[in-house]
């Protein structure tokens, strides 16, 4: 498979450094509206060294971010990139019942289109926390117009951990309609997945090692889908007062990151997650999961189901 004909699919999930998920000495949702804002500064950094590169990404935006930063939208619509949904609240999906799922995923998507003018497309979930036990969660994704999930992780993570027959991009069957799906990228390690390209793995690995992964999925014909956060390449954010693996887990690598960034982009073509499905999908379409029997029936009240989004 040669350059041209597979490029890799760059993502980002636009949040705040304080939208960490579920730790002791981390901020609740009543506390973010008085914290520090750093996700602009952040974010226009990484479209600068996108735009550098010359490739185009999907960033993943949380609505409450969304619903603040309105113009940060725009700029990531009218640099070329795609807007996509990382959910209105950033709950992860165990505490949503049915109802403020399908609520939240609705109106973070009417957001992001009334903002970017884009028809939004893609859905990432929080955490990535949609497991066999919540794959009803898939169907809600379909249901409420999303053509891509790209929430599932073949390996497993603190909130996610989803078995595919497929590493790479393929379809879903749910009992919402049909969506492709895009999932976290794993090299295979003593018999276990590993996510390599994303998030604290991106941070921690040596570039070299990380190279050298892509060149596995690559050659297997399979797009490397990285994940980076805005907080990824901010050294100077403020630190929480998180449990030791906490802290190394979200502040490890966080002055090497740009540079690992720009020599991913610099080594391996990108493209964001819509327009690699546009150009490629076609090739995996016959690959098809039915995730229909999966899962636990939606609970139709989750004891921690957040609020209704702020938007009308
Ligand atoms: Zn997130």
């Amino acid at each position: 498979m040669d350059r041209a004909a597979l490029p890799n699919i760059l993502t980002v999930d636009v949040e705040e450094w304080f939208h960490i998920l579920e730790v002791d000495g981390g901020y609740t949702r009543d506390d973010w509206a008085g914290l520090e804002s750093r996700v602009e500064a952040n974010t226009d950094a990484l479209l600068a060294l996108f735009a550098e590169a010359g490739a185009t990404a999907t960033c993943f935006v949380v609505g409450w971010v969304a619903q603040r930063h309105p113009r940060l939208v725009r700029r990531i619509a009218d640099a070329g990139h795609e807007v996509a949904s990382h959910s209105y609240w950033h709950e992860v999906v165990p505490r949503h019942s049915r109802a403020s799922l399908v609520q939240d995923l609705a109106a973070s998507r009417k957001l992001l289109e009334d903002l970017s003018g884009q028809r939004v497309r893609g859905f990432r979930a929080p955490g990535g926390s949609i497991t066999h036990a919540t794959a009803w969660a898939l169907g809600a994704v379909a249901e409420t117009g999303f053509a891509y999930d790209a929430s599932l992780n073949p390996g497993h993570s603190s909130h996610g951990g989803f078995a595919t027959p497929w590493l790479g991009p393929h379809r879903l069957r749910t009992a919402g309609g049909d969506l492709w799906e895009i999932p976290w990228t794993t090299v295979g390690v003593a018999g276990r997945r590993l996510p390599f390209a994303g998030g604290g793995y991106l941070r921690l690995f040596p570039y070299g090692v990380i190279k050298t992964c892509v060149g596995v999925e690559n050659r297997a014909g399979r797009p490397v889908n990285v994940y980076v956060h805005p907080r990824e390449i901010d050294p100077e954010q403020p630190r929480m007062a998180l449990p030791w693996k906490r802290r190394f887990k979200y502040y490890v690598g966080l002055r090497s990151t740009a540079a690992k960034l720009r020599a991913l982009l610099r080594d391996h073509p990108f493209v964001s997650a819509g327009a690699w499905l546009d150009a490629h999908g076609a090739r995996v379409a016959d690959q098809v999961f039915d995730v229909r029997a999966l899962g636990a029936a939606p609970p139709e009240h989750a004891p921690l189901a957040p609020p209704p989004p702020l938007v009308a």
